[in-house]
């Protein structure tokens, strides 16, 4: 298996600074939510659990699959909540425009009714191939894309009344206890999806909330998840992914706007080689056949092989934590550290990342 896994040092909780529903300013130290034995509950004698907040069926495929399927493969039970059921998605593979394709000679309005009925199909198999063991729908509608008609809808997830929506993941967070919870990064200026947004705002008060007993009393007996994580896509990832893309086919899908998305580098505490689960992401994404061109070079201008070369990583920001964290000028290497040992994954890792635009100019 693994070679040499290390021990992240962690912080002494500092029981001074115990502030429950503490917010944390981005890029600051990490500050202590309620403690864990407020709440009587001691997370490593359970069975342990990670959760992981979706806004549409294929992000799920999109963001942190790999690692989710390594946490599988040890036993950790998989937990995804997709808030809506992806109703707005386009179909973003012509080929099943053709004939004998399932979307042949179909109108734009019967195309949305058969894009409708294959979705939860197209999840359901994602989910198997990443190892989810349960997928909660919250029951939301997407919201489309900003600014599109479907915001107006009052069934849409960016319009429900958040501590309605709060209480329904709550209610999965009590049910499910998991001691590391995931979602959206707080910044989401390059991709401001509704739902997404939504997504963050509703996971960040679920974490502070689900723990507390004078919230929702009929979700069931609280429990305070250990650590919340923010997904992201690296800035050093994207230049590395680029760079290799240019040197084997001379273009690449990363155009200026792209790279000019603004960088969270120095942000990600958490850095998980998950090279040897690069097929989870990859079979994943193919599930989901209406929404991924299977010959897109965005999604797959590099084979698992070659990205394993290039980035085998998986980027994370801790956002809270009752459990300490990393130090300033260190990586964890397992989203359970401080709770249990539990990724024998290599450790190799450049260590804290910069922006790369303050290393050019420094
Ligand atoms: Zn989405």
């Amino acid at each position: 298996m693994a070679t040499g896994v290390r021990r992240v040092e962690h912080r002494p909780i500092r029981a001074s600074n115990v502030t429950p529903h503490t917010l944390l300013d981005p890029g600051a130290d990490v500050v202590l939510g309620s403690s864990v034995d407020d709440m009587g509950v001691e997370a490593t004698s359970e069975e342990l659990c990670v959760l992981t907040v979706h806004a549409h069926p294929d992000d799920e495929a999109s963001k942190g699959a790999p690692t989710l399927a390594a946490y599988h493969e040890t036993g950790v039970r998989t937990v995804l909540v997709c808030c809506t059921g992806g109703e707005e998605g386009d179909l973003q593979n012509p080929r099943l425009r053709e004939a004998g394709q399932p979307f042949h000679g179909l109108t734009p309005e019967q195309e949305r009714d058969v894009m409708a009925r294959v979705r939860p199909g197209e999840l359901a198999e994602s989910a198997r191939i990443i190892g989810f063991d349960e997928v909660v729908m919250l029951g939301y509608r997407d919201s489309g894309m900003l600014d599109s008609p479907a915001n107006d809808d009052p069934t849409s997830f960016h319009r429900a009344d958040l501590d309605e929506a709060v209480g329904r993941l709550v209610t999965v967070i009590r049910r499910t206890r998991p001691q590391v919870l995931i979602t959206y990064n707080d910044d989401q200026r390059g991709y401001p999806h509704p739902d997404h947004v939504k997504v963050h705002e509703i996971s960040v008060l679920a974490f502070e909330r689900a723990g507390d007993p004078t919230w929702y009393p009929w979700a069931g007996p609280v429990f305070q998840p250990s650590k919340l994580y923010y997904t992201v896509w690296s800035k050093a990832r994207m230049l590395l992914v680029h760079e290799a893309m240019l040197a084997r086919t001379g273009s690449s899908p990363f155009d200026e706007k792209w790279l000019a998305r603004p960088s969270h580098d120095e942000r990600i505490t958490t850095r998980l080689h998950v090279g040897k689960y690069l097929w989870a992401r990859t079979g994943a994404l193919r599930a989901h056949a209406t929404q991924v061109d299977p010959t897109e070079p965005w999604w797959f201008g590099l084979s698992d092989d070659e990205l394993a070369e290039v980035y085998p990583y998986e980027d994370w920001i801790l956002a809270r934590s009752t459990v300490g964290g990393p130090a300033d000028d260190d990586v964890e290497t397992d989203l359970f550290a401080g709770i249990a040992d539990v990724l024998e994954l290599p450790v190799e890792s450049p260590g804290r990342l910069v922006d790369p635009s303050q290393a050019a100019a420094s």
